[in-house]
């Protein structure tokens, strides 16, 4: 038997980390299992679907590392809908579903506000198809659904626990329980590995395989997500869309590698593993089934090792959208002409180590873009006191006398200015850089003195000094 496993998400919203999660799952098991990962939109929700939504699942996958032409589909629900209703019509033909039209407020007023489920009223009333009768489910009243979960184990309920569920609505239009399970046999999905949520579905859903005549699939529920609060990650609350994470410079590699770990380890306590390495050593069957902490601080510290691990050149390609402000990435600060390539070529290296996230480039490069350095008063404030004036005047006289404009050079120069007046080079430094950078802190400074060139810093440590006035 070929594993087949699907990866079916509802174009509703933006694409959740959850979701990144869920597929990367599917995803690893088709590829252990030399099987098959399936993509389906279900996209029946009319009310709440929009095309654009489909568009950011295909592209976040697509980031993510499951590719377009890597996988069979994208499906489409809403191309099934035949199927659905065929499946609904063979349940009432065989006895296994019946049409109700009771409404909540009668089903309500029969069995007390108390009681959540259907009472059966309509069970025996045989009444047919009609507009405004709900189609439901007719679930044994004895014995147990044991649902085969590789995660969970065989959770079991006990099937007079079940209420009669609705599979259409009175319109005939099939609900979500149904269409799944019919999709799912359509396409000869063997595995279904999803969210937890939705395990208060399963035994519904295995009934209506059995019912349908088919053997259920195996499932495998894997756990929520959650935020430091032990809240359930939402995304009213949260920041969960995968592309916001992308956008602030999130490497997919790290994402998805992180992704991973939730509730699960690579052997030998490494957090940091090849993707092949999970490929091959991930198992459904051992991941935690207790919610997950997604940790972001900890997703940030991952990915500034990601960042540093990067060859350079791939490095400095990785940050391009930032710097050019690409797609829904905002622009930088400087205009497009003012960016210059060789000049972040070199100071590349001194930055790849001290970023987490990708974004961070921006204001660790500016000063070499902009005409003038963006200023930040509170650093200003800080770095500027009693004797810096002179210290400018000092260091400015010093540089401009230099025959040589490197690194090395400059900074033995500042650290003589700096002790003709008793301070140590870290004390030196900080007017300097405010004054060429704008900041307190930032990339080496005498490396970013040579890039910037002996006019631009000349002229910035005067600008600075008549500030000082
Ligand atoms: N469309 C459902 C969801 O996004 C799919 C549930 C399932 O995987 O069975 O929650």
């Amino acid at each position: 038997m070929t594993v087949r496993v699907r990866f079916a998400p509802s174009p509703t919203g933006m694409f959740h980390v959850g979701g990144a999660r869920s597929a990367l799952q599917n995803w690893i098991y088709a590829k252990q299992q030399g099987g098959v990962f399936v993509l389906r939109i279900e996209d029946t929700d009319a009310a709440r679907n929009k095309p654009e939504w489909t568009e950011g699942i295909l592209s976040a996958l697509d980031w993510i590392g499951i590719e377009r032409g890597g996988y069979e589909g994208p499906y489409f629900q809403s191309e099934y809908a035949g199927e659905h209703r065929a499946a609904a019509a063979r349940l009432h033909a065989s006895g296994r579903a019946y049409h109700c039209d009771c409404t909540r407020e009668a089903v309500q007023a029969r069995t007390g506000s108390q009681y959540q489920g259907y009472d059966g009223f309509c069970r025996d009333r045989g009444l047919p198809a009609g507009e405004g009768r709900a189609l439901r489910f007719r679930t044994p009243d004895e014995g147990e659904t044991v649902v085969v979960d590789l995660i969970r184990g065989e959770p079991t309920f006990e099937n007079k626990l079940i209420e009669d569920f609705v599979i259409a609505r009175g319109d005939g239009s099939p609900v979500f329980l149904l269409a799944n399970v019919v999709d799912d046999m359509t396409m000869g999905i063997t595995h279904v590995i999803r969210a937890e949520e939705h395990l208060p579905n399963t035994p519904k859903q295995q009934l209506l395989w059995e019912a349908l005549g088919v053997k259920p699939p195996i499932w495998a529920h894997v756990p929520v997500v959650v935020n430091e609060k032990r809240q359930k990650l939402s995304k009213r609350r949260d920041k969960v869309a995968l592309e916001a994470f992308r956008d602030e410079g999130y490497l997919a590699a790290a994402m998805r590698n992180y992704l991973m770990l939730l509730g699960w380890a690579p052997s030998g306590d490494r957090e940091i593993v090849e993707w092949s390495v999970i490929e091959q050593e991930y198992r459904l069957e051992e991941v935690n089934p207790s919610p997950a902490f997604f940790d972001e601080k900890k997703l940030r510290a991952f990915n500034g090792e990601y960042i540093r691990a990067l060859p350079v050149e791939e490095f400095v390609g990785a940050c391009r959208p930032w710097l050019t402000g690409t797609g829904t990435i905002a622009p930088p600060p400087w205009q497009p002409e003012e960016f210059d390539a060789d000049a972040f070529a070199a100071v590349a290296p001194l930055a790849q180590t001290r970023i987490a996230l990708l974004s961070e480039i921006v204001p660790n490069v500016d000063f070499l873009f902009l005409a003038a350095p963006l200023i930040d008063e509170a650093a200003w404030a800080k770095a500027m006191k009693e004797g810096s004036a002179e210290l400018l005047d000092a260091a400015t006289a010093a540089f401009e006398a230099l025959e040589s404009w490197d690194a090395e050079t400059l900074k033995s120069t500042l650290e003589a200015v700096g002790a003709e007046r008793g301070l140590k080079l870290g004390k030196a430094q900080a007017p300097v850089r405010v004054a060429v950078t704008g900041r307190t802190v930032g990339l080496p400074l005498f490396e970013s003195l040579e890039v910037l060139g002996r006019e631009r810093t000349l002229s910035r440590l005067r600008a600075a000094r008549v500030r000082l006035f």
